[in-house]
């Protein structure tokens, strides 16, 4: 008896064990299958991230490649003052930014003679309208860059007519270091206010270098640049301190001799042109001579106007040439 209760208990017991190591071992997977799922989630919350971070990599290097490109850009429009060669230099540069096929500079009421798919941008400075922008072949996701580019190119272009406006507004020749055309002719005016009050009369010198042309073709323009340098240095050689020089062009000067007549404007003009003629100009390697024919008009004699004083001078000037150069010639004569 005791040992059947024995046996039972003995049967209970085994039945108890195997039913707590069956629980156990139960729980045991469990833990290691949530281990197992855990950690898969976790790697791919971290390649998630990574996923993240590689866009946002990729993004700032576009925006740092597009920023540099954009500084280029503008670093290169920005190295001319002319206005023609700053468009020239964007043309060349565009498509480091922006992919176009081509590129236009038109001013207003220029027309493109062909209709494609040219995208228009009206530039503006101020209120001042300069004209457009047109390219073909920009992706419609980059009219904003483009945008972006011609602001650019805006500023290049607002640089070169600040200089051209203040090269017009100077006093004076930056090549030659005469008077400025503008100047001159302000002061022009002013001799003819006085000279009409207090009735002196006035001289006034139209001045061109003889074949000119020839010695920049020569020997090119920077030859031809210390030849124009030199010519105006030997003319205010050979002038009063009162006497006003200015660059009327490009190898064009002009003169206004107060209190001077006709006749004694006529001894100074014959100075010039022998110190010219006579003068031997050095040039790096060469020594050239060069020679000037002059046109002389006077006021009140020749005229009482700007314009009627000029145009005397001029025409003097064209006979001096027509009729063998390196010569002063009158009005009237
Ligand atoms: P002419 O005896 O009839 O006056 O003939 P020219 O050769 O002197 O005159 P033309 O009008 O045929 O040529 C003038 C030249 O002057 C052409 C132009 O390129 C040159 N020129 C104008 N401005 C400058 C300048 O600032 N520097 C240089 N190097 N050349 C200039
Ligand atoms: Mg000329
Ligand atoms: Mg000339």
């Amino acid at each position: 008896m005791a040992s059947a209760f024995f046996n039972i208990l003995l049967v209970l017991l085994t039945l108890f064990l195997v039913l707590y190591l069956k629980r156990m071992l139960a729980l045991g997977v469990c833990a290691v299958d949530a281990g197992r799922s855990s950690d898969a989630a976790v790697c791919e919350e971290l390649s998630c991230e990574n996923d993240k971070l590689r866009k946002i990599n990729n993004d700032l290097e576009r925006i740092v490649e597009e920023t540099v490109a954009l500084f280029d850009i503008t670093k290169n429009i920005c190295r001319t003052l002319d206005e023609e060669q700053v468009f020239q230099t964007f043309c060349k540069e565009i498509n480091k930014y922006v992919s176009v096929r081509d590129c236009r500079f038109l001013k207003p009421g220029d027309e493109l003679a062909e209709e494609q798919d040219y995208v228009r941008l009206p530039l503006k400075i101020d209120t001042n309208q300069l004209g457009y922008l047109a390219v073909s072949g920009l992706d419609p996701n980059e009219i904003n860059k483009f945008h972006i580019l011609a602001q650019q190119f805006l500023l290049g272009i607002k640089r070169a007519m600040l200089y051209k406006k203040v090269q017009e507004l100077a006093i004076s020749d930056s090549l030659t270091q005469v008077f400025s055309r503008r100047y001159f002719l302000e002061r022009l005016k002013e001799e003819l206010e006085r000279s009409k009050k207090y009735k002196h009369a006035f001289s006034f010198f139209m001045l061109d270098i003889d074949n000119f042309k020839t010695y920049n073709d020569r020997y090119g323009h920077l030859v031809g640049d210390a030849v124009l340098r030199e010519i105006a240095r030997a003319i205010k050689e050979n002038i009063r301190q009162v006497d006003l020089v200015g660059r009327y062009g490009g190898e064009e000067f002009s003169l206004i001799l107060p209190e001077t007549d006709r006749e004694q404007s006529l001894i100074a003009a014959e100075r010039i042109r022998q110190a010219v003629e006579n003068k031997l100009i050095k040039v790096y390697d060469e020594d050239l001579r060069v020679a000037v024919s002059i046109g002389i008009s006077a006021f009140p004699k020749d005229g009482k106007s700007i314009q009627t004083i000029i145009e005397k001078a001029d025409q003097a000037l064209y006979r001096a040439k027509q009729t063998g150069k390196n010569k002063v010639c009158c009005c009237g004569q």
